[in-house]
């Protein structure tokens, strides 16, 4: 049986743990009891970015739970953060992570694109030019990555699943879209383990070896969102469980345009959301 938190192993060296905490949309107020919650609940692996506007809380989460003599060490953490597009000069960078951690692994989201690469930035030093060990994308049931995911083991790239519950709390949900905790096969293979349908998603996913990052800032639930490591699905259930993909994004910037909501972006020649890649 695999350990509280199994890990993936980066082209580094580095393990980063499969499980972690998403904090985009966790409130200031709340986030900072959140990510202690879940340091308290075997998470070594915590999501964040500037542009969630919660980052200083984060780093105050931190503060308090790590240390010589509070149990966990920083270099135990995996801490993600993203720079925008906008935000890649090196003095742009140090002000883009949480308070007190003396490096960060940052992912460089380009444009949504998005691209990641382990930087292992040394606080006050200049970005590093590192060969991308992570690629963070969308993925969940509906919406598999199959054939990113095979490229990604081409290239011994690592990837994060992000919304990998399908974004319930997204603002800009709508009431004909799939809901994802509510797929059918998803609800039987729970029944089967007497898992949640959440658990059921975050298992399928460590068990093809993507890292997965479900936001909650609910006890019950980040504890719920680990617990994923003392059952294991069938190869039948891990088919099961891929083939209610149906190229489904949660996650699209749109705009409005005469009166119509559209996808922003989709005419850039390099728009990626057509591609199975
Ligand atoms: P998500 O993790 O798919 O879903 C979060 C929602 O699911 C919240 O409403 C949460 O509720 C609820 N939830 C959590 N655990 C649950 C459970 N066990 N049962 C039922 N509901 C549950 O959505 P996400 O926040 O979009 O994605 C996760 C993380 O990925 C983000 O927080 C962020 O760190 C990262 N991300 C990155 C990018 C990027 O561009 N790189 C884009 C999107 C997301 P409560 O919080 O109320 O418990």
């Amino acid at each position: 049986m695999m350990s509280m938190n199994d890990f993936a192993v980066l082209s580094t060296g580095r393990k980063m743990p499969l499980v972690g905490l998403g904090t985009w949309k966790s409130e200031p107020g709340q986030v900072k009891q959140a990510v202690i919650w879940a340091l308290q609940s075997g998470y070594r692996h915590i999501d964040c970015a500037p542009i969630y506007g919660n980052e200083p809380e984060i780093g105050e989460a931190f503060q308090e739970m790590m240390g010589p003599e509070k149990g966990i060490r920083r270099e135990d953490v995996f801490v993600t953060s993203k720079l925008w597009n906008t935000k890649h000069h090196p003095d742009d960078v140090e002000p883009c992570s949480p308070k007190n951690l003396s490096y960060i692994v940052v992912v460089l989201n380009l444009n949504e694109f998005n691209s990641a690469v382990e930087c292992k930035q040394q606080r006050n030093s200049s970005v590093a030019s590192i060969k991308p060990t992570v690629l963070q994308v969308e993925s969940h049931p509906y919406l598999a990555q199959v054939e990113l995911l095979a490229h990604c083991r081409d290239r011994s790239l690592v990837m994060t699943a992000y919304s990998p519950l399908g974004s319930p709390d997204r603002a800009w949900k709508h009431p004909e879209e799939p809901v994802l905790l509510e797929e059918p096969a998803i609800a039987a293979l729970a029944k089967k383990y007497n898992k949640t349908p959440a658990q059921i998603i975050i298992r399928w996913q460590t068990q093809r070896g993507v890292v997965t990052i479900p936001k909650s800032i609910t006890e019950s639930r980040i504890k719920e969102n680990i617990q994923v490591f003392d059952f294991t699905l069938e190869p039948e259930e891990m088919n099961q469980v891929t083939a209610v993909h149906r190229g489904w994004r949660y996650i699209v910037p749109t705009i409005t345009v005469d009166g119509k909501s559209v996808p922003r972006d989709a005419a850039h020649p390099h728009y990626p959301f057509n591609d199975p890649y």
